[in-house]
């Protein structure tokens, strides 16, 4: 059974240690890191970026508090993402997020070069085969893998697993491109875009939303290039008239995020890597979308892990016995009291990424939880 430590976002008393940057630090020292890293050691925090309009992603000053953490012991830390669009505007993004060196207290460093290219391929599982890790992440000794948990238009739930594997490897590579990136994990390349043109309004969002400009419209008529397309799914999330039907295979993808993670917790010694996973502002889209809605979920808390499968599963375990937030897309959705919310806003097996992790050996689904 392994541990996870916890502290809640509720606040019952006006001082700063019942803060939830004050609870982190206690958190932070409970954990012992120590343990974990040592004088001298560089440390990447892994976090996500977020986008121009997705603002709900893990705040700056709880990425100050773990590098001054991390800083007490005498390691090395800085702030790390790869790249989802270009990386000098990705910076600016994270800069307009309040991610920059003077707020966190640590250089901001993207894992996979600024054109997202610096990447090492590693062989991967039964699925993947190889996949392309960013070269950043491959080689730095340690790591805290801070997550934003929220849903997710893929993989429903959107935690530590899906941080490792979407955000620790890269959109493509040099020579073998996108199948070898993270877009491995969506379908491979198999999916087809289907266009029902009687439903369609002509509205544009999903021509807009494409990070790749795959779609374009022509005489009224979508056309898409499946040979640049990594089937992420946003046209079809967008599309409000069911206009778009991409084909994919939910279980294939679960299994993938796993497959993916352990290849890359595989670039580590044992024993060098943390999980925080920030149960905070809990929205119903990834920080990657060009927006964030409202949160589906009240803010549950923090929680801290060496074991992956653990910390995911713990949060998880929070997640289900929440209730959903009033004048949210759960309520707009008709989400009740004692319903898995996340699942019946994305309906994707998400629990199949946590199960595979486990069955791979990436922790155990067995845990304590240690409250603060
Ligand atoms: S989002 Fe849907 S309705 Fe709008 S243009 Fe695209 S396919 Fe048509
Ligand atoms: S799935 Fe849709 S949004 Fe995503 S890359 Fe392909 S065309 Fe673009």
């Amino acid at each position: 059974m392994s541990k996870v430590y916890f502290s809640s976002a509720r606040v019952k008393k006006w001082r700063y240690e019942d803060s939830m940057p004050g609870k982190l630090e206690l958190l932070l020292k409970e954990v012992g890191l120590m343990n974990y890293f040592s004088p001298d050691e560089w440390v990447a925090i892994k976090t996500h970026f977020g986008s121009e309009g997705a603002h709900r992603i893990v705040r700056p000053i709880f990425l100050r508090k773990v590098v001054d953490a991390l800083r007490r012991i005498g390691a090395k830390p800085f702030v790390t993402d790869t790249v989802r669009i270009k990386g000098l505007d990705y910076l600016e993004v994270a800069n307009q997020n309040g991610i920059n060196h003077l707020s966190v207290g640590a250089p901001i460093v993207i894992a996979d070069g600024l054109y997202g290219k610096d990447n090492i391929m590693v062989k991967s599982g039964e699925i993947l085969g190889q996949i392309a890790i960013a070269s950043l992440i491959h080689d730095v000794p340690a790591m805290v893998v801070c997550s934003h948990v929220k849903g997710h238009i893929n993989a429903g739930y959107a935690g530590a697993i899906k941080n490792l594997a979407m955000g620790g490897v890269s959109s493509a590579h040099r020579t073998c491109g996108w199948k070898c990136g993270r877009g491995a994990m969506h379908t491979i390349g198999e999916g087809e875009l289907v266009w029902d043109k009687e439903k369609c309004e002509l509205c544009l969002q999903c021509k807009d939303i494409c990070p790749l400009d795959a779609i374009s419209f022509k005489d009224e008529k979508l056309e898409w290039d499946g040979n640049i397309c990594w089937r992420c799914g946003r046209c079809e999330r967008v599309c409000q008239n069911e206009s778009l039907r991409l084909s994919g295979d939910d279980d294939r993808f679960m299994r993938a995020l796993a497959e993916a993670a352990k290849t890359v917790v595989g670039t580590f010694e044992q024993g060098k890597i943390l999980y925080i996973n920030f149960l905070t502002e809990i929205q119903p889209e990834c920080d990657c979308m060009p927006m964030a809605d409202v949160p589906v979920i009240q803010d549950i808390g923090i929680m801290v892990s060496d074991d992956l499968v653990s910390v995911e599963q713990a949060s998880i375990d929070m997640l289900i016995k929440s209730e959903p937030l009033p004048d949210s897309m759960a309520s707009d959705k008709k989400v009740h009291a004692g319903e898995d919310i996340l699942l019946k806003l994305h309906n994707r097996p998400y629990m199949m990424q946590v199960e595979e992790a486990e069955h791979l050996g990436l922790g155990t689904r067995n845990y304590d939880l240690v409250e603060f």
